[in-house]
């Protein structure tokens, strides 16, 4: 716990990309001292940006307020506030980075705009202890495959359309599949899934190193609608999806020789996912982690961490430059904290 010893330095992190308002504060030696967050839930349908923006305004003074009791730290205890400044939805990234902007003018510290998934990398890197992974980020707004090299990471294959977790998410809402708080509408399709005895015939569409999961998602919808069993299409969404991430992931691996293979992100919960991606990481002698359930979804803390080697490398972001960037791509931002062996 911090002790608030001049020698010591925290950097506090905001995360507000899309439905969580996060608040993390990690000290500059990679200790996590808090990491707290307050998700909006939709009333219906998916999530509606400026009614999340909203909620992450309501939210921000408790959840900032409960992260500096669990850090143990007084505001100006703060060396550094970093913010998740892209990708996003707009309305939620302006939240967020009027919260940061505010905080670092108040206290007098620098300020740092942090890439969401270059945090999701870091803090999965930080938390397993992977040195130089390939990484698959999928999330609700993100699917992607990472690897570092020359001074960024690079992106082997991606989506073309919607997002695995938004693949999840979409079709649970069209299977009837209720919003509760505390459960991901991904994790109930996978409990489904597990009950699922058929493979009912979807399609699987990898273009190149990239897929392509909207029809994927019409498909199963249909399938339901035809009359096939609820677990039996849980199940033979999942199979087709993973399979096609586990398929690109698999050729970015045997094209990187990386020796490890990490798994973050939001749908990194998933246990069939895991096991995928576990055996592909086997088969080509790479070792599989993935990200601790509390740090796979968006939170507060990846941005702290981030913040605070983005900082530590001689990086921040003035005020003026601290806009939100809705399409902020992994492969344009240096990392140059990043070593490998
Ligand atoms: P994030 O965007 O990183 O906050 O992650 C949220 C996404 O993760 C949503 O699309 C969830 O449905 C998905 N998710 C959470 N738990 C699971 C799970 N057990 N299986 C599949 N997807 C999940
Ligand atoms: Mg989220």
């Amino acid at each position: 716990m911090g002790t608030g010893k001049p020698a010591e330095r925290f950097c506090l992190g905001i995360e507000s990309t899309a439905d969580d308002f996060g608040v993390g504060v990690a000290a500059f030696d990679g200790k996590i001292l808090a990491n707290v967050t307050d998700g909006y839930v939709p009333e219906a349908g998916g999530i509606h940006p400026r009614e999340a923006a909203r909620h992450h305004s309501e939210v921000a003074d408790k959840v900032l307020s409960e992260a500096f009791a669990k850090a143990q730290l007084k505001p100006k205890e703060i060396s550094l506030v970093a913010f998740a400044q892209g990708p996003g939805l707009g309305p939620c990234l302006r939240t967020g980075a009027t919260v940061a902007r505010a905080l670092s003018a108040y206290l007098g510290i620098p300020l740092v705009g942090v890439n969401h998934s270059v945090g999701h990398i870091e803090i999965g890197k930080l938390q397993t202890g992977a040195q130089d992974p390939l990484t698959l980020y999928a999330s609700g707004g993100n699917t992607m495959v990472t690897a570092y090299a020359s001074g960024r990471y690079r992106i082997f294959g991606e989506t073309l359309d919607i997002a695995l977790g938004n693949c999840l998410d979409v079709f649970a809402r069209e299977a009837g599949i209720k919003n509760q708080k505390g459960t991901p509408l991904g994790a109930a399709v996978e409990l489904l899934a597990a009950k699922g005895e058929k493979l009912v015939s979807l399609p699987y569409v990898v273009k190149g190193m990239d897929m392509s999961l909207s029809g994927l998602l019409t498909a199963a919808s249909a399938a339901l609608k035809k009359g096939e069993r609820l677990e039996d299409v849980c199940f033979s969404l999942q199979e087709n999806a993973f399979s096609m991430v586990t398929e690109v992931t698999e050729r970015a691996l045997a094209h990187t020789e990386k020796k490890e293979v990490l798994l973050t992100g939001g749908v990194a919960a998933n246990k069939r996912l895991q096991s995928m991606l576990e055996v592909i990481a086997g088969e080509h002698d790479a070792k599989f982690s993935v990200v601790p359930q509390k740090f796979a979804t968006d939170n507060g803390a990846m941005i702290a961490w981030t913040g605070a080697l983005a900082y530590m490398n001689g990086l921040t972001t003035p005020v003026e430059e601290s806009f939100v960037k809705v399409r902020w791509r992994v492969d344009k931002v240096d990392v140059p904290w990043v070593k490998t062996l």
